[in-house]
């Protein structure tokens, strides 16, 4: 039975838009594939036999930001939704792996559906035309593959993103490879490395969030180890030691495995062994992996810059990788003080990462520790208390020392950080008079 797609009333209303001045359009790509799946569409993206100027005069009064227009892309802002719409495209050569030399409009559908990337992703939709289905898209999907449109190896010629694309696609919709496209992604793996690392992280993101991730990840390894030479060092690194029954990145997988699907949860768990085979030594005891944890950090800062991260997913993923097994005394100023490194957010995410890398040790060592509950425990109470964590809540200031004599300059801050550190190991109350009394008596012990 031809399959019906419930179009929402912007898409309906900017059709009939084009068709009454006489052109066609579809919704086309992702929200095709995703309405035929059944889950939730992105955004509806639609093409068009209508050109960039064509289409501007069919909007004419709407909103239209050109944003690409020299590829045949407009957003137009319809009936409050923003819509992608592509002039039916037909991709000349491509020279670099990665866009074509020119793009030339066409007039039907079908030639922009050959251009795209996979069978699932080259279905059109218009509901009196129904399913424009020339590659056995909508079959694809009944199957749950991924497959090239064409020639998988003269596709990722074309542009090598598509190798990324076809795992990311594997990984969020939990869809095997086609076998002729597998062979191809393992054999023009190399293409990847004419890909802007931009592109490459947006699509990695996606991939290391998706439901089928570790799977991926295990098959495809050495596609991965193209942009992630670090990683891949990981792939059969015996760890020879009683704690683990894992290689690294076996040990990697399965903790990925028990984690949620949060983009700086799963990067900081897929990184946070990264430092071992570079830091492995042995003696009579097996295998040992001594400093890991701060030369994962280094590698780790390397890898997202490379990939081009932002700043604030550099600094907290870099951390919870530094941090992944430091140990957290509950007594003292420990957690305090981890308070003062990391979000409360971060914290939680980082008994996170202790829990799926214990859960991905060895049988016997598997067992929680307490710690798991009770930091994020101690957390929640010492918000409630409104503790103070730093000099800006410490009861006194630098005035206060110097009304005791202390000179201006570096004693003050060395004085205040003693107070404070008094104060974070619960050595001192958080209170002025007990706080003066404890500089005036160290002051008296220096004169
Ligand atoms: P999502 O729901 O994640 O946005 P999507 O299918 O819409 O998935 P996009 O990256 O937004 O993915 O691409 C939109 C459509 O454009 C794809 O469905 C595909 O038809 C086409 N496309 C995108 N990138 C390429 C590419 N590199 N080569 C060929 N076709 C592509
Ligand atoms: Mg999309």
């Amino acid at each position: 039975m031809e399959p019906k797609i419930s179009l929402p009333s912007p898409v309906l209303g900017a059709m009939q838009q084009l068709e009454a001045h006489g052109f066609e359009a579809f919704a086309v790509g992702g929200c095709v594939r995703n309405s035929l799946l059944g889950i939730a569409v992105n955004d509806w993206d639609m093409t068009t036999s209508a050109r960039p100027e064509e289409m501007k005069r069919c909007f004419a009064g709407a909103r239209v930001i050109e944003t690409g227009i020299q590829h045949g892309t407009l957003t137009v802002l319809w009936e409050g939704m923003s819509l992608e719409i592509t002039t039916y495209r037909n991709d000349g050569i491509y020279l670099d792996h990665r866009r074509p030399l020119s793009v030339t409009f066409s007039k039907d559908v079908e030639e922009d559906l050959k251009r795209r990337d996979f069978t699932v992703n080259a279905m059109a939709y218009h509901p009196t035309r129904g399913l424009v289905d020339l590659f056995g898209g909508a079959k694809d999907l009944r199957r749950r593959v991924i497959a090239c449109v064409g020639d998988p190896i003269a596709r990722f010629e074309e542009d090598g993103l598509r190798i990324l694309r076809a795992l990311r696609f594997a990984s969020v919709l939990d869809f095997s490879i086609d076998p002729a496209t597998a062979v191809a992604i393992h054999q023009r793996r190399e293409l990847l490395k004419n890909i802007a690392a931009e592109r490459i992280r947006e699509e990695f993101c996606k991939l290391l969030c998706g439901i089928g991730a570790v799977g991926i990840l295990r098959e495809y390894a050495d596609v991965i180890g193209v942009f992630l030479p670090e990683l891949e060092a990981c792939v059969d690194f015996a760890q020879n030691t009683k704690y683990h029954c894992y290689n690294v990145y076996e040990h990697t997988l399965h903790a990925l495995d028990q984690a949620p699907r949060d983009l700086l949860t799963r990067l900081a768990l897929l990184l946070h062994d990264v430092g071992k085979p570079s830091c492995y030594t042995e003696d009579a005891d097996g295998g040992h992996f001594y400093g890991h944890a701060a030369r994962g950090r280094e590698i780790t800062e390397t890898v997202l810059k490379r990939l081009r991260f932002d700043n604030d997913t550099l600094r907290r993923v870099t951390r919870l990788v530094e941090f992944h097994d430091r140990p957290i005394p509950l007594q003292g100023g420990a957690v305090k003080r981890l308070m003062t490194k990391m979000s409360d957010e971060d914290i939680l995410r980082l008994m996170e990462i202790r829990r799926c890398d214990r859960l991905a040790c060895a049988p016997a060592h598997r067992a929680l520790s307490p710690e798991l509950e009770a930091i994020p425990r101690m957390v929640r109470e010492l918000r409630e208390q409104d503790a103070c964590l730093s000099l800006k809540t410490l009861a006194v200031g630098g005035e206060d020392l110097m009304a005791l004599g202390v000179p201006r300059g570096k004693a003050i801050g060395a004085l205040l950080q003693t107070l404070l550190d008094a104060v974070l190991d619960d050595r001192l109350p958080n209170e002025r008079e007990a706080l003066l009394c404890a500089a005036r008596k160290a002051l008296e012990q220096n004169s």
